[in-house]
């Protein structure tokens, strides 16, 4: 399969360039040229399929000649192999409504799905290459415990995480601080998540930079992510489809994870509507529901993992409303950097094809966690609480997947708030508590980072 950047469909790139690069050099982003649907036939012949033999299939074609289907298959069980539920992510019912649990990973939130199998691919590929790689990321606080568990210890490689400094829970910042490995570097920025994003992108952009430190990175703009996130639509719908189309909810940040439903539904997948569910940062809200697609201030919310204005994978998707034309979408993305773009009503009608939206604010999330502990007995994370949200909002809990993409253990303090008690974590994370920390606190300064990075390289 054969890449393009969506802001030139000229130039054309392999698997491996675009997972190793992550971001194209004209700051467009890496989309296929062209997609193949999976047959009626193809369909019912995976649903029977286990996760680990299904993650194969849907992921083989989009890597070309980067691995054989054998390797892959290896690297895939390897990956999952620590994951606590049997067959890697689990369907659980709340009431009436389907939920699609995928925070059994390591560091207890969905992102473990694809960044392992990404620390295995990276270390795959450094096997062969004589060059070190520094892998520098921006974390609103889950990205970064998934990449440094996926890379700690791995060869010929360091992994950066940027993190706003105080700005994430006590939990998710030790997942990613008590780790001894010498290759693992956390950076505390005085700022935001998108600071620390803003920061990354910065480096990425400076090529002399990026190049003499061999940068890579992880975040989720990375190609490689999406299509190990599409695998769970296609499992979720296997076990629950019944041949009937099928919506999904799924809380938004930077539209990673539910563009990847989006690719399973262009994939030939029978999904109905996907639910862009936001906390009050809801500039998707505003743009599926009205068009409006101007930033505003980042609000800290208890979902801090979707407290982001610049959602970066929506380039995705506005190339393809663009009817895969780059110009346009180029045209598009400079109106976004000077904040004044607004989605026209023609394309807009393609988006509500296939998306719907709703936002919640800080009480209703509350409510939520609180409701479904009452009536259900279960503690659901407030992300997974904004999923369940905003389907009810939207009145379409009937034939409804929502995506629980973390363990309420990570966010005790909207867990405390909503049921007065906290969730305990796993017992095999119970570790974390007790090991010491390590990050460095470093002012939003993009020569300050960049030090930093070339001193401890
Ligand atoms: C990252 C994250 C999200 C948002 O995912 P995106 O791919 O950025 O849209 C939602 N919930 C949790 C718990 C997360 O860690």
């Amino acid at each position: 399969m054969e890449y393009i950047s969506t802001r030139n469909s000229s130039d054309h790139f392999s698997f491996k360039n675009v997972f190793l690069k992550g971001l194209a050099d004209d700051g467009g982003l890496f989309v296929p040229k062209s997609n193949k649907p999976f047959s009626k036939e193809e369909l019912s012949k995976l649903s029977s399929l286990k996760y680990n033999e299904l993650a194969a299939e849907i992921i083989f074609p989009f890597i070309g000649d980067f691995m054989t289907k054998e390797k892959l298959s290896s690297l895939i069980s390897k990956s999952y192999s620590n994951f606590r539920s049997e067959d890697v992510v689990k369907i659980s019912d709340i009431g009436n409504l389907k939920v699609l649990e995928l925070f059994h990973g390591p560091t207890l939130a969905f992102k473990d799905v694809a960044m392992q199998l990404i620390g295995n691919f990276y270390q795959f590929h450094l096997e062969k290459a004589e060059k070190k790689i520094n892998i520098i990321v921006a974390t609103s606080g889950d990205t970064g415990a998934a990449a440094i568990d996926a890379l700690k210890g791995k060869s010929n490689l360091n992994v950066f995480v940027l993190h706003p400094h105080n700005k994430i829970s006590p939990v998710q910042r030790r997942l990613m601080t008590i780790h001894e490995e010498s290759n693992v570097y956390n950076i505390a920025i005085e700022g935001n998540f998108d600071d620390c994003q803003n920061l990354v992108k910065a480096m990425f952009n400076d090529q002399n930079f990026s190049n003499k430190i061999n940068m890579s990175g992880v975040n989720s703009i990375n190609w490689a992510r999406i299509i190990a996130q599409a695998v769970y639509y296609f499992y979720a719908y296997f076990r629950i489809g019944n041949g009937q189309s099928l919506s999904f909810s799924v809380p938004t940040g930077n539209f990673g994870d539910i563009y990847a439903g989006y690719l399973a539904k262009k994939l030939g997948l029978p999904i109905d509507k996907l639910i862009v569910a936001t906390n009050k940062n809801d500039i998707l809200h505003r743009a599926i529901s009205g068009g409006d697609y101007t930033q505003k201030k980042v609000e800290e919310t208890n979902t801090p993992s979707m407290d982001i204005q610049i959602a970066s994978n929506f380039e995705r998707l506005l190339y393809d409303v663009k009817d895969c034309n780059s110009e346009a979408t180029k045209n598009v993305m400079s109106k976004i950097k000077n904040n004044t773009y607004q989605i026209d009503n023609i394309d807009l009608d393609k988006i509500k094809k296939n998306f719907t939206s709703e936002m919640l604010n800080e009480n209703e999330t509350i409510s939520i966690i609180k409701d479904i502990y009452e009536k259900n007995k279960v503690v659901v994370d407030p992300h997974t609480a904004v999923g369940i949200g905003a389907a009810r909002k939207l009145g379409l809990e009937q034939n409804c997947v929502v995506l629980s993409t973390a363990h309420p253990c990570k966010f005790p303090k909207a867990i405390e708030e909503a049921i007065s008690k906290t969730e305990k974590l796993p017992d095999s994370l119970k570790y974390v508590y007790d090991k010491e920390e390590k990050f460095k606190v470093l002012s939003n300064d993009i020569n300050k980072v960049k030090d930093y990075v070339t001193n401890s390289i």
